[in-house]
């Protein structure tokens, strides 16, 4: 690992706090609700803003608009991103975490060109169709069928759990386009337009009372063969490109929020008061919770600098991005878990004036940190065979 900080970093890193501590909208992101039309339009005036101050795609390619810079200055701008309180990605993480950098690696030159401006300007949203009801972990039992007619690819079935594709307006869709064939074999990743006739969208809504998920059903919907990301029947390597940044780099940024909340959390452990009248921090159990949160957040960002350093010399994330978002998934909930207990029941009536509506709903949706993006357990089969070398699974 080398992992120095240089004259140069320090110096982005002043730039960067100095812009943000200027533009960080004062309101916070709104809900996604049923239609969604609040959040998009905040987060796309938010990335356009992004995009014009010159802080969208930092490491992204100069050629496709991005400032070309490394991945340590990636994870840096995430660190005063997080604790600058500036907006989660929400209805944009698809286009910007895992869509473009899968474009970028897979994509034709004609789909770069057209896809990847659209993205970092906020022009364009985008939601991943990988998951059914009968695949989910085992992403190979896909059945929504393609079938390739001249220049088309007529696509029947559904999808589940699509997360915003209430908002979005393309889609990362994988189909089975080789008929009879099974498992990984004769699947294609092809680019959907979602306003395509044929395509029906249910939001679900979710414990916290937002709409964050849809079933997308899809009834004789024509898509130009041009869409096809990689070579038709050939979508699982492109499916695997697509798991390794939405299991990598994504959770850089979840991680360092992480941090922050921590420290937000000891803050308001100071702040407020038990029933015995002393401040919270001075409750035993919580203080030694609040110290091993804090260590593990440390942990985690010294794998995240390690991930970072290492992908120096590779343009695709390493099977370790896996552990940091299991830890991440579990930590996201203890962390969530231990808001709740300082914030006592008056977490639950939400007082505007401690700003603490964000940990109540980041608490109800913690519970799906550990399932999203691949389950805890999948997590583990995946560190243990191949960051461990261990007997694979089954
Ligand atoms: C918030 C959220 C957002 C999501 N967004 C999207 C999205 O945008 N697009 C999309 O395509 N999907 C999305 N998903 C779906 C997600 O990818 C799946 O829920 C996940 O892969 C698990 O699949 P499943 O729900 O079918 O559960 P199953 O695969 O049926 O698993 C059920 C249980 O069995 C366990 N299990 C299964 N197989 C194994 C095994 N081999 N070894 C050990 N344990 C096993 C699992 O860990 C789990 O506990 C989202 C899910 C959530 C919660």
């Amino acid at each position: 690992m080398e992992f120095a900080v240089s004259a140069k970093d320090a110096k982005f890193r002043e730039d960067v706090r100095e812009w943000l501590s200027v533009n960080v909208p004062r309101d916070p992101r709104p809900p996604i609700t049923l239609a969604g039309a609040e959040q998009v339009e905040f987060m796309r005036r938010w990335q356009r803003k992004l995009f014009d101050g010159g802080w969208a795609g930092i490491s992204w390619p100069e050629e496709y608009g991005g400032r070309g810079l490394s991945l340590v200055e990636q994870v840096i701008w995430y660190e005063e991103y997080a604790r600058a309180g500036a907006p989660e990605a929400g209805c944009l993480f698809c286009s910007l975490q895992h869509a473009a950098p899968t474009l970028i690696v897979k994509g034709s030159p004609e789909q770069k060109a057209y896809y990847l401006p659209r993205i970092l300007t906020g022009e364009d949203i985008w939601c991943q169709g990988f998951s059914e009801p009968g695949a989910g972990s085992d992403l190979a039992n896909i059945s929504t069928r393609g079938t390739v007619e001249c220049d088309y690819i007529i696509v029947n079935g559904s999808k589940i759990w699509t997360s915003f594709a209430q908002v979005s307006d393309y889609q990362e869709l994988v189909i089975r386009t080789q008929p009879g064939s099974k498992r990984h074999k004769g699947l294609t990743w092809i680019i959907c337009d979602m306003r395509l006739p044929g395509i029906t969208i249910r939001p679900i809504k979710s414990l916290d009372g937002e709409y964050h998920n849809c079933e997308v059903f899809y009834d004789n919907v024509e898509i130009p063969v041009v869409n096809v990301v990689g070579k038709i029947d050939d979508g699982w390597s492109v499916a695997m490109a697509t798991l390794s940044f939405e299991r990598g780099t994504a959770f850089m940024e979840t991680q360092m929020r992480l941090a922050y909340t921590v420290e937000k959390l000891i803050g308001l452990a100071r702040l407020l008061k038990g029933a015995d009248g002393r401040p919270i921090i001075e409750d035993g159990g919580i203080a030694s919770q609040l110290s091993r949160l804090r260590a593990r957040s440390a942990s985690l960002k010294a794998m995240t600098y390690m991930g970072a350093s290492r992908a120096r010399n590779s343009d695709m994330p390493g099977p370790e991005g896996t552990y940091i978002a299991l830890r991440c998934g579990e930590m996201k909930q203890e962390v969530y878990r231990l808001a709740m207990e300082i914030l006592g029941p008056q977490g639950m009536e939400r007082p505007v004036e401690l700003a603490t509506q964000d940990l109540v709903q980041q608490y109800l949706y913690s519970y799906a940190a550990t399932i999203g993006g691949g389950t805890s357990e999948i997590r583990r089969n995946i560190i243990g065979e191949r960051l461990l070398g261990l007997p694979r699974h089954g």
